[in-house]
C-alpha cells in the first residue's frame, strides 16, 4: 500500500485537513439510526485534532435532487451524533462553497455535498472550490470509491497534497489480500436477483477462484442454462446462454458450479406465501424459486467447510422473508463457522449478516457496496486511482525539491 501519501507521511500541525467520510447512515425521525460509521472515523478525526490541525468533513447522505436544498437529505443528524461522539460541538456548514472560518482544532462537517450542482458529473469548478478549502485532502471513504465525483475525484487533483485515510486504506488491505495472494482453496459465493447486475464480477472471479456458487435469482438463470424447468421464477432470458458458457468454463477448470438439487418456492411473491420444498426436477410451471432448500444448503455448507478463503455477496434466496430465509441463514452460519479467511460486502449481504447475527464470525465486512463488486472485477476504483496519481506527483515534487 506504499502507493498513496497516508496521514502519517505529513506533518498536519496547523493545516486545513479536508476529509471525504462515508456517513451516508440510516436516518429515522431526525436521529442516526445506526453510527458504526461514524464511530469509525472517531479515531482519525481524534488524532488529527491533537496534532494541532483543522478539520473539514466531508460526506453525502442519501440521492437528494442536486442543487436543492431538501431537510430529509441533510447531513444534520449526523452532525449532532458526531458532536455527541466526540464531546465536541461539530458545526454544521450550510453554505460551504464560500469558505469555511476555522481556528486550529476545530472541526465542521459541510452539509451533503449532494447538494451541489457538479457533484455528480465530476465538475472541475466544484473541484477546483473544493480543494480551495484545504491543504490537505483526505479520502476515508470506501463505499464512494467506485464513483468519479468532484469530492470523491475532483478534488484530489486539485488540492495541494491528496492522501488516502485509514479506513480506505484498511479496505484496499483486507481485498487486495484475498484476490492477490488468497489461501486456497477460494470460494466465491455471488447470489442476489440478476446475473445481468453481477456478469462481470462472476466472470472476473471465475477466473481467480476455485469454487464458485451462485444463488437467488442469478441461480434461476444457471437452472435455466441447464435445462431444468423454474416454472415462474425470475430469471434472464437473454443470459441463459451466457449463463451456459459460464458453467461450460468452470467445468474445464474442474470447478464445476453446483446448482440446486431442492429449492423453497411459492406460487406468489408475497411474505406471506406458503414455502413448499421441492426437488428441482418437481417444480410446476407456476412456482417461483425463492430459495434452496435444506438438501442444497447443506451441500453448501460442506463446500463452505472446506474453503480457506470466501468472498461472499449476495442472498442466496428471498431473505427478506422468514420462510425463504433459510438458505441464506444457513449459508451465513457456515461461512461464520468455517476456519476461512471470509470477506462478505454488499448491502443486502451486510442486511442478512447483521439479521442472521453472524458479524463475529466474518474476518473482513467491506463497507462498499458497488466499490466491493467493482474491486472484485478488478476495476481500478477512480478515487484510488486519483490518490495514487496524487502520491506521484507529490513525490516527484519532493524529489524536485531535494534536488
Ligand atoms: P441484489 O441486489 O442483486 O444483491 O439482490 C438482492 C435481492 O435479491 C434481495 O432483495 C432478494 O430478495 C432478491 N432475491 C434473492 N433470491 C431471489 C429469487 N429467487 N427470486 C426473486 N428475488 C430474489
Amino acid at each position: 500500500m506504499s502507493d498513496f501519501l497516508k496521514l502519517a507521511d505529513l506533518d498536519l500541525s496547523g493545516k486545513r485537513v479536508l476529509i471525504r467520510e462515508d456517513y451516508n447512515v440510516p436516518v429515522k425521525h431526525g436521529r442516526v439510526e445506526d453510527d458504526t460509521r461514524i464511530r469509525a472515523s472517531l479515531p482519525t478525526l481524534q488524532t488529527i485534532l491533537e496534532e494541532g490541525a483543522r478539520i473539514i468533513l466531508f460526506s453525502h447522505l442519501g440521492r437528494p435532487k442536486e442543487g436543492v436544498y431538501d431537510e430529509a437529505f441533510s447531513l444534520a443528524p449526523v452532525a449532532e451524533r458526531l458532536s455527541e461522539l466526540l464531546g465536541r460541538k461539530v458545526p454544521l456548514i450550510k453554505d460551504w462553497l464560500e469558505g469555511v472560518d476555522l481556528e486550529n482544532h476545530d472541526i465542521v462537517l459541510c452539509e451533503n455535498v449532494r447538494f451541489e450542482k457538479g457533484e455528480k458529473a465530476n465538475d472541475d469548478e466544484l473541484a477546483r472550490r473544493m480543494a480551495r478549502l484545504c491543504h490537505i485532502y483526505v479520502n476515508d471513504a470506501f463505499a464512494t470509491a467506485h464513483r468519479a465525483q468532484a469530492s470523491t475525484h475532483g478534488v484530489a487533483k486539485y488540492a495541494p497534497v491528496s492522501c488516502a485515510g485509514p479506513l480506505l486504506i484498511a479496505e484496499l488491505k483486507a481485498l487486495s489480500a484475498i484476490m492477490r495472494k488468497p489461501e486456497r482453496p477460494l470460494l466465491a459465493i455471488v447470489g442476489g436477483a440478476k446475473v445481468s447486475g453481477k456478469l462481470n464480477v462472476l466472470e472476473s472471479l471465475l477466473g481467480k477462484v476455485d469454487q464458485l456458487i451462485v444463488g437467488g435469482g442469478i441461480a434461476n438463470t444457471f437452472l435455466k442454462a441447464a435445462g431444468l424447468n423454474i416454472g415462474n421464477s425470475l430469471y434472464e432470458a437473454e443470459l441463459v446462454d451466457m449463463a451456459g458458457q459460464l458453467m461450460k468454463r468452470a467445468r474445464k477448470k474442474g470447478a464445476e458450479i453446483p446448482l440446486p438439487s431442492d429449492v423453497a418456492c411459492a406460487k406468489t411473491f408475497d411474505e406471506n406465501a406458503k414455502a413448499n420444498i421441492k426437488k428441482i426436477d418437481d417444480i410446476e410451471d407456476d412456482d417461483q424459486i425463492l430459495d434452496v432448500g435444506p438438501e442444497t444448503a447443506a451441500h453448501y455448507a460442506e463446500i463452505i467447510g472446506q474453503a480457506k478463503t470466501i468472498v461472499w455477496n449476495g442472498p442466496l434466496g428471498v431473505f427478506e422473508f422468514e420462510q425463504f430465509s433459510q438458505g441464506t441463514r444457513k449459508l451465513a452460519e457456515a461461512i461464520a463457522r468455517s476456519d476461512a479467511y471470509s470477506v462478505a460486502g454488499g448491502g443486502d449481504t451486510l442486511a442478512a449478516i447483521s439479521k442472521f447475527d453472524v458479524t463475529e464470525g466474518i474476518s473482513y465486512i467491506s463497507t462498499g457496496g458497488g466499490a466491493f463488486l467493482e474491486f472484485l472485477e478488478g476495476k481500478k476504483l477512480p478515487a484510488v486511482q486519483i490518490l495514487e496519481e496524487a502520491a506521484r506527483a507529490w513525490s516527484a515534487m519532493e524529489r524536485a525539491r531535494e534536488f
